[in-house]
């Protein structure tokens, strides 16, 4: 846990959020500033600034992770697809320095990402 980190405050549990899912390793919110409705951040409760600081062992688990929040999003909100997107550094979107996962409901193809 580093103790600056807004993700990590979220993640253990200091601040409350729009938690969808918690398990011991992860809590699963929903974003602040949505891309689509319902659209959530997978964050780890370790602490690491990008993909390059994770450990292989929380990483082997976010994939699971991701396809059970996806499946339970597309059941919640109708939407006809998601995007799971992760940015790594300042030059591509990052904005907060913990690694997380967006998943993102798409509803039409017109509002997709790449
Ligand atoms: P990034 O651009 O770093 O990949 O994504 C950061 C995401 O975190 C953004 O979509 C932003 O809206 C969201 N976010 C930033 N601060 C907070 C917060 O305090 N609470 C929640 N729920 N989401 C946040
Ligand atoms: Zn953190």
């Amino acid at each position: 846990m580093s103790a600056d980190c807004i993700f990590c405050k979220i993640a253990n549990g200091e601040i409350p959020s729009g938690t969808v899912y918690e398990d011991e390793d992860f809590r699963v919110i929903l974003d602040i500033s949505p891309a689509a409705k319902g659209h959530c951040l997978i964050l780890p409760k370790q602490h690491g600034k990008n993909l390059l600081e994770m450990d292989d062992a929380v990483l082997a688990k976010v994939f699971p992770l991701a396809k059970k929040i996806g499946q339970a999003m597309v059941k919640a909100t109708g939407a006809k697809g998601f995007n799971v997107v992760q940015n790594n550094g300042e030059a591509a979107g990052q904005t907060v320095e913990h690694f997380h996962v967006h998943i993102i409901p798409r509803f039409d193809a017109k509002d997709s990402m790449v």
